[in-house]
């Protein structure tokens, strides 16, 4: 890991000599903890052969423990200002600084091909950036993202929980995750007034291959959207009635009485298949 990396006068001194004014709008909240940046690098399982994708670099807190770490870092930056100091913070040959939107880059932005996603996530895009980044970008093998906590505990959460819900199905989707610690707001600057975690995640091969994942989260979007009401009558708009909901069900071997947060993301592309075989 990169020896430089930036702390609270660091991190002041660059703001102001780049005339940075952070913004709420792009959660723009800057680590400048070392130790926590060391923290994220170290949890990450980071291989040196590894491709990061980084979001957000932001001043280039983060960025500056990652080309220590890996062979390639990709840094996708909104905000032109900070996408085009980047480089003379960071002054690492295997960086390649993308100004753009997260939301809309592509696997062909990228050469080489990312293999690990390692953020200090904006926090109120956080959540369809991984799914839109997991969509797009089937060379990932896992990553570390840094989100709000409760945003980290839905994430996380399994069938059951009370936080489970449709980011938990499906982030479950493409990968299993876990919680990997708790971070306090001291380490940023401007200090959010939030508790925000860690979320490891280890890319998978979707449970059901042959479904289509659209299929299968509009089967979740329908479950979660009346989460208090049984299946059959959850699932009845997205069926074309209750009754087909219910056979739909019987034929994926779910009781029509269950509700979405007791399924897996397994039960839940059955009952996709289930529908596609019934002509639903
Ligand atoms: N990585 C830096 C750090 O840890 O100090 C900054 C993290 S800050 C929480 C989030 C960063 O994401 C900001 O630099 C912000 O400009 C950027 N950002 C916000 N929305 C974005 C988007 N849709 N695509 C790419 N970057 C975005």
């Amino acid at each position: 890991m990169a020896d430089a990396l930036l702390g609270p006068a660091e991190i002041r001194e660059l703001a102001a000599r780049l005339g940075v004014a952070p913004t709420k709008k792009l959660g723009q909240n800057f680590l400048h903890d070392p130790n926590t940046i060391r923290r994220i690098v170290n949890a990450a399982g980071l291989r040196p052969d590894d491709v990061a994708l980084e979001v957000g670099p932001g001043l280039g807190s983060l960025t500056l423990g990652l080309v220590g770490a890996v062979a390639h870092v990709h840094a996708v930056e909104i905000d032109p200002k900070l996408a085009a100091a980047l480089p003379a913070t960071v002054t690492a040959p295997h960086l390649t600084v993308h100004p753009a939107d997260a939301m809309r880059v592509k696997a062909a932005d990228f050469d080489p091909a990312p293999t690990m996603l390692v953020a200090n996530l904006p926090y109120n895009v956080a959540v369809p950036v991984v799914l839109s980044l997991l969509a797009e970008l089937p060379t990932l093998r896992g990553g570390l993202v840094m989100v709000q906590k409760e945003v980290a505990d839905r994430l996380t959460a399994g069938p059951g929980s009370k936080v489970y819900g449709v980011p938990s199905v499906k982030l479950a989707w493409y990968a299993e995750a876990k919680p990997a610690g708790k971070v306090p707001p001291a380490v940023f600057w401007p200090v959010p007034n939030v508790d925000s975690g860690l979320v490891a995640f280890t890319c998978r091969t979707p449970p059901m291959g042959d479904i289509d994942r659209s299929q299968v989260f509009a089967v979740v979007d329908a479950a979660f959207a009346q989460r208090r009401k049984t299946l059959r009558a959850a699932l009845a708009g997205w069926a074309g009635g209750p009754d087909r909901a219910e056979k739909v069900l019987v034929a994926a071997g779910i009781s029509p009485q269950a509700r979405g947060e007791s399924l897996t993301v397994g039960q839940f592309a059955a009952i996709a298949a289930a529908a596609k075989l019934s002509g639903v």
